[in-house]
C-alpha cells in the first residue's frame, strides 16, 4: 500500500508554533504585555499588565 510521507510538513508546523511560543512572558508565559506607567515621584516605570491579569502581581 501506498506510504505517507508528509511528516515534513507537520515539522514545519510545529516549528512555526515553538517559534511563536517565545514570544510569552517569562513570568507569566503568556504574551507579553508591557504598559509604561507614571509613579507618583514622575517616573516612567515598565507594567507588566500580563502578568496582572495572570494574577501574578498586584
Ligand atoms: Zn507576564
Amino acid at each position: 500500500m501506498a506510504k505517507k510521507k508528509d511528516t515534513s510538513k507537520t515539522n514545519v508546523a510545529a516549528r512555526l508554533e515553538s517559534k511563536a511560543q517565545q514570544q510569552v512572558c517569562r513570568f507569566c508565559g503568556r504574551k507579553p504585555e508591557m504598559v509604561r506607567q507614571l509613579t507618583p515621584s514622575g517616573k516612567v516605570q515598565m507594567f507588566r499588565k500580563c502578568c496582572a491579569e495572570a494574577g501574578l502581581v498586584a
